[in-house]
């Protein structure tokens, strides 16, 4: 307990040391547990080494200062010329340096080996507890890879740059910059789920067709990390909705044609910028077949939608640690918090439920790994589980940083916790990339067309079945309901990918979780002896082994 004096009034007690200076890697039991049992021990050095730094004073000092910093618009330089670019504080380049350094945005395309999502998932994680927003533009650069490999000399250009571990920030041509980051330019006004009603327009500028130059005219509503050096944009061509690179650089070296028009003034992520831009005749160059757009940029899509799952079970772990971290230092009444019965239910509850979203966004990365090697079921399995986990790990962030915010009382709703920050954050990863009604028909989506990935994921399920008899009451049941009445089936859609989720969930956890946190999963979420907050588990519970294990500094 800290014992300091505040000027002459009074003695400060009672308040917790600063949770800082800790390795949030090798201090995450399921997370450790995690990139070991899904093939990604060989990188463990490398992760651990994010996890010191993240966890660090000095890196959760930049994260502070880039918030309180956010980037501003820059359109014309002092002559009168646009410039078009976002000034970022120089804590936001030093986080990114830091990110990029240690191939957060490319391991796995460089060293394409099992567990290497799994290893860049795990070391994300890690960084974005530092802070999360940078993870924005380090999971577009990321997810880029596999959408531009669809065009190869597009990819010959553009992948060493993007796979490059230097950071360049500068805003030049990408052919002399010693790194580039990429961003995506889907959203328009008229609508963001419907990109097909995108009205900017592509015209060839010879004769069209795949690699080929055109000229995009029209807006995008949002696009994010603006200062990024190309983006994957989608816009009308002759053929149909299509997928283009645009860079901010035209190939001889002039500024491009676009403007950014205004930065969002967001709930959170504010650290990062994301704009509104028009484009007047702006170069791009096709990716794909022209009306292939959708299928094209859906490969980048699928992995910042990873990303999304990734970046939601962070949140959870960062509230979880400052949570235990403070209720294990308050007395009330005499006792510390964390070993009164009421707030031991809740810790437990909010562990409980970051477990399940650690080990299963590592198991769901496992399956990039292995269906980017060529396993058909894991193909399966990620198509579904992606859209499942993301709905729901992303659904429960708000609720989970509201109550663990709650557990540091008053200081939670304070900025200078941090909690604030966190819950800002919070609802961002459900809105990205099809926000919770879009993966819940995403699902749907699956399980009609390709019932392949519906068997997948049931395989999965029964692995866990098999080893507790509440799971495979439950696992019977919802595979009774799947998907059901067609009739009904979408408005049933939130229930029913709920249940799938908590289905996958307890199957992971029966089978590699502790086996306390296991038992409290089965009991509260397949039976139902559980309330509607946080803090509802049974007496049965083993609250005390459950907080243990989650607590970021033993002991
Ligand atoms: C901070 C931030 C940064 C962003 N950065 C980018 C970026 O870099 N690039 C980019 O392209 N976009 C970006 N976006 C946009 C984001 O991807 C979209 O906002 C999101 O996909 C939702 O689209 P929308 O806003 O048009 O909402 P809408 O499509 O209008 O959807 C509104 C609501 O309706 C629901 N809904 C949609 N269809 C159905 C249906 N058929 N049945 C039932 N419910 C439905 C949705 O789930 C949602 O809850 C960003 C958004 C934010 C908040």
């Amino acid at each position: 307990m800290l014992e300091a004096r505040a000027g002459t009034t009074h003695e400060v007690s009672n308040q917790p040391p600063p949770l800082t200076d800790y390795n949030v890697y090798t201090a995450d039991a399921p997370l450790v547990e995690s990139v070991r049992r899904e093939g990604a021990e060989w990188d463990e050095a490398r992760i651990s080494a994010i996890g010191e730094l993240a966890g660090s004073e000095r890196l959760r000092a930049l994260g502070v200062q880039a918030n309180e910093n956010p980037p501003k618009l820059r359109t014309h330089d002092r002559f009168g010329n646009r410039v078009d670019e976002a000034e970022f504080h120089p804590a936001w380049h030093e986080l990114l340096g830091v990110a990029v350094e240690h191939e957060l945005h490319s391991s796995p395309w460089k060293e394409p080996r099992p567990g290497a999502h799994v290893a860049r998932g795990a070391a994300f994680m890690c960084m974005s507890q530092a802070e999360a927003g940078i993870g924005c533009p380090i999971s577009m650069t990321y997810s880029v890879i596999p959408a531009l490999r669809t065009q190869p000399q597009l990819a010959a250009e553009w992948e060493p740059r993007f796979l490059s571990n230097s950071y360049d920030p500068r805003n030049t041509p990408a052919p002399n910059k010693e790194g580039a980051l990429a961003g995506m330019g889907m959203t328009e006004k008229q609508g963001g789920t419907d990109v097909r009603a995108n009205t900017t327009v592509a015209r060839p500028v010879t004769g069209g067709g795949p690699g080929a130059e055109y000229e995009l005219t029209g807006h995008k509503w949002f696009m994010s990390a603006p200062m990024c050096d190309a983006f994957l944009v989608l816009a009308q061509a002759g053929g149909g909705i299509s997928c283009f690179l645009f860079p901010r650089w035209t190939p001889d070296g002039e500024r491009n044609r676009f403007r950014l028009q205004r930065l969002k003034d967001k709930l959170g992520n504010r650290s990062n910028a994301s704009s509104e831009i028009e484009f007047d005749a702006a170069s791009a160059w096709l990716v794909g077949e022209e009306g292939a757009g959708v299928r094209t940029i859906i490969e980048m899509v699928n992995h910042t939608r990873l990303d999304c799952v990734l970046g939601g079970a962070t949140g959870m772990r960062a509230g979880v640690a400052q949570a235990i971290h403070h209720d294990s230092h308050r007395k009330v009444f005499g006792t510390l918090l964390s070993e009164q019965p009421l707030m031991r239910n809740v810790l437990a509850d909010l562990c409980v439920e970051s477990e399940a979203a650690t080990i299963s966004a590592l198991r769901l990365a496992r399956a990039y790994d292995e269906a980017l090697a060529g396993d058909e079921e894991a193909q399966h399995l990620k198509r579904i589980a992606n859209a499942v986990l993301k709905y729901w790990i992303c659904k429960r962030a708000p609720m989970h940083a509201g109550e663990a915010l709650e557990c540091l009382g008053g200081n939670g709703y304070v900025e200078e916790s941090g909690m604030p920050r966190l819950f800002r954050e919070s609802p961002l990863n459900s809105i990205w990339e099809g926000s919770g009604n879009v993966q819940c028909l995403d699902v749907l989506r699956a399980m009609i067309k390709e019932p392949a990935s519906l068997d997948a994921y049931f395989a999965e399920v029964a692995e866990g079945a098999v080893a507790d008899p509440r799971l495979d009451a439950y696992a019977k049941t919802l595979r009774e309901e799947t998907p059901g009445d067609l009739a009904t089936i979408e408005t049933r859609a939130r229930r029913v990918v709920e249940k799938m989720a908590l289905a996958l969930q307890g199957s992971l956890l029966v089978r590699h979780g502790d086996p306390a946190v296991a038992d409290a999963f089965c009991a509260s979420r397949l039976t139902g002896d559980w309330g509607q907050a946080f803090g509802t588990l049974p007496a049965g519970v083993d609250f005390a082994r459950i907080i243990a294990r989650h607590a970021p500094i033993s002991g």
